[in-house]
């Protein structure tokens, strides 16, 4: 079955947009989907962080544990609940 395309939040060059936890789950989403440049990505639930941090607040956060890369990408889980998208590539660092 091929994967449906949602509508991620995105500028007009595809860059996501600068959206804070309160704007996401103003949107009914509760988790976000961290990815690495590698492809490696994970899914975490969104209640830890607070309202008023930003997504592209956190990215710095995360360490790749495929490649090491420092820096993911974080966007909203629109697909939660997808098991295809449950693969546990990256681990969070002490906050
Ligand atoms: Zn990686």
């Amino acid at each position: 079955m091929p994967r449906t395309k949602r509508h991620t939040p995105t500028h007009a060059d595809g860059r996501p947009l600068k959206i804070t936890f309160a704007d996401m789950r103003s949107m009914g989403v509760r988790g976000v989907l961290v990815y690495c440049h590698c492809g490696r990505h994970v899914a975490l639930d969104a209640d830890r962080w607070p309202n008023e941090v930003r997504l592209s607040d956190i990215e710095p956060q995360f360490v790749c544990q495929g490649c090491g890369s420092r820096g993911a990408d974080v966007r909203p889980d629109f697909d939660r609940g997808n098991p295809r998208l449950a693969i546990i590539g990256l681990k969070e660092t002490a906050n």
